[in-house]
């Protein structure tokens, strides 16, 4: 088989260790003659992975004391409505900055439990940059931000401040760059971006910011009871949360967030530094914004589609098709996808160039 340079956006690429390591533990997890799907989830093979998958997001993120880590179903879509009720007081408001489609269902999902204050939104320039300039108010029970915006390659390179706590959406960036968790009151991720397959979502969150709502949670999304009850308070997605376990351990291997934070600075270097240069090529996101992990950007002359996308074809190249709401191309650099798969993609763009540049 040769092979493929996946760039797809998500699902996404995992390291082939652990795509090897998954599938005998499907087989024959543990030496028990059995698959890790078909054991009891509190079993102590199980219980250890759980444990083993808090402890390293612990360690990868340098969580400080105080902030529980959680594996929970659901999805970020979920994500938007859980953060919200479990941190927006009962008549209580939260501040939004919109920075694409992701915040804005995010704000929707809010704007169900109370008031919604949009501090600032990119949507008047189809989300091409991230808004600043604006001031967090203090009688809000938090902020919002989506730190990576998938679909369109903005990314917070700083985050503002704030007097009150910032709940981060950090599904297509998490592990992928050093973040100081302690400036954050929650944060969660679906882990099908760049920590496993789809299916499960991780959630850290400051223990004390919980139970404050005055609301009667429903128990599933209520994090206090699924904190109390160690991710388990019902079956946890074990397969996802395993998959994620062993990406996690294959990421401490690579170094850690700081060796891959590096890593991904040279794979977006490579990458924009050919759309900058190349003619045929244009990035549609804010130069100061771009994000590292998905990299927008469109042909300047369309009559080169095609071509483009059977050179992109001829060289086992998946995924780089745009999202339907910007068009054009997105490539996403997520911690697995190796610098070789970028370098492969730019000796495409240079190929056309010398053809019809
Ligand atoms: C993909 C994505 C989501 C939605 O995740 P689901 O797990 O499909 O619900 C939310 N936020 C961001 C930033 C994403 O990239």
């Amino acid at each position: 088989m040769s092979k493929v340079h996946n760039f797809s956006a998500g699902p996404c690429i995992l390291p082939q260790e652990v795509m090897q390591q998954a599938s005998e533990a499907l087989i024959n997890f543990n030496d028990l003659n059995l698959s890790l799907i078909e054991i009891s989830h509190r079993s102590k093979d199980f219980v250890a992975v759980m444990e083993e998958a808090i402890d390293l997001v612990k360690e990868l993120l340098e969580v400080p004391e105080g902030y529980s880590v959680l594996f929970l179903q659901g999805g970020a879509s979920l994500g938007f409505y859980m953060s919200a009720i479990n941190l927006m007081k009962a008549g209580g408001s939260g501040a939004y900055v919109n920075t694409g489609s992701w915040s804005t269902k995010a704000i929707k999902e809010a704007k169900k439990l109370g008031g919604v204050q949009v501090l600032g939104s990119s949507e008047d320039k189809n989300f091409t940059y991230i808004p600043k300039g604006y001031t967090v108010p203090s009688e809000v029970d938090f902020l919002h931000l989506t730190s990576n915006n998938t679909i369109y390659g903005t990314q917070f390179k700083a985050f503002p401040e704030s007097p009150v706590p910032v709940i981060c959406d950090m599904s297509s960036d998490i592990f992928s760059r050093k973040v100081n968790v302690a400036d954050f009151g929650m944060i969660y991720a679906g882990a099908q971006k760049n920590m496993g397959p789809a299916g499960t979502t991780v959630y850290i969150v400051k223990d004390e910011l919980l139970g404050h709502t005055g609301r009667d949670i429903p128990s599933m999304l209520d994090l206090a009871i699924h904190r109390g009850k160690d991710s388990m308070f019902n079956t946890p997605p074990v397969f996802a949360v395993y998959v994620s376990m062993l990406t996690l351990r294959w990421l401490k291997g690579q170094g850690g967030v700081g060796a891959i934070e590096q890593q991904n600075q040279a794979k977006a270097d490579l990458l924009y530094s050919e759309v900058d240069r190349n003619p045929l090529f244009k990035g549609t996101a804010a130069i100061e914004d771009r994000s590292n992990m998905n990299a927008t950007f469109v042909l300047t002359n369309e009559d080169l589609a095609e071509t483009f996308n059977q050179l992109v074809a001829s060289a086992n190249i998946s995924g780089i098709k745009g999202h339907r709401s910007v068009g054009g191309f997105r490539a996403s650099m997520y911690n697995a996808l190796p610098l070789d798969s970028v370098q492969v993609l730019v000796d495409v763009m240079k190929h056309l160039e010398q053809q019809f540049g």
